[in-house]
């Protein structure tokens, strides 16, 4: 299948109530050209290196999403251009992010990442880790930044049953979040999840925001 069927097959599948994020990491600049060429506007890149040569070289009215771990030294380097990061997992983390989008004269968006899998290996915060980062009088001193909703990330499995089940929580952790800390605060209002292969589940659990790779740019090649 050439790439750019692959990309209008996903959105007709998707609706307009959920946004793709291409998932370009490992990929070379000219893969995502390629996508970018066919309407293309938001990609996502996990490791801060990669990310800032590509934010160099390719056209700059991309969006780039930082989805992968994010360690506090390495903030500076992403912080003038990032348009959105998903995986905010500590109070230390947003607190670097902030100090470095002050440092930008600009307000960083973040998603706070959840953990929803059962695997000990995914990163993210519990709910209650998450309410009292919120609650914290530190976290409102953070100005520069601006939490819109949150990140999760199914157990690899193909159960689709536990799949569905773990999104509808992330889904229901979504509202409760909401209610609790956003309530009249619009731009609190996307929820992260779906990769390539649980993608479809994800949106019929009412994700605002896909984050998938392989789908669309074939499989990765680690060397
Ligand atoms: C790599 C990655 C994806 C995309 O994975 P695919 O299975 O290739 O769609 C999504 N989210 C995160 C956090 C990733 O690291």
């Amino acid at each position: 299948m050439k790439k750019e069927d692959s990309i209008k097959g996903i959105f007709s599948e998707i609706g307009t109530n959920t946004c793709v994020v291409a998932v370009s990491k490992t990929k070379p600049d000219e893969d995502i050209l390629a996508v970018y060429n066919q309407g293309q506007r938001i990609f996502g890149e996990n490791k801060v290196q990669e990310l800032e040569g590509k934010y160099e070289r390719l056209p700059k009215d991309i969006k780039w999403h930082f989805i992968g771990h994010l360690q506090t030294n390495k903030v500076k380097y992403i912080a003038p251009f990032v348009s959105l990061i998903h995986s905010v997992d500590s109070l230390k983390i947003l607190r670097v992010i902030n100090k470095e989008a002050v440092k930008n004269n600009r307000v960083i968006d973040c998603l706070l990442q959840i953990k929803i899998a059962e695997e000990e290996t995914k990163f993210g915060l519990s709910k209650s880790e998450v309410k009292h980062i919120l609650s914290s009088p530190d976290f409102s001193e953070l100005k520069n930044i601006q939490i819109k909703g949150i990140m999760g990330m199914a157990t690899n499995t193909d159960d689709k049953i536990q799949v569905k089940s773990e999104f509808s929580e992330l889904k229901r952790t979504f509202i409760e979040i909401r209610d609790s800390f956003f309530q009249d605060k619009d731009y609190f209002s996307e929820i992260s999840m779906g990769m390539s292969h649980d993608y479809k589940i994800a949106v019929e659990e009412g994700a605002t925001l896909v984050r998938i790779g392989s789908k669309i740019f074939g499989e990765r090649v680690y060397h």
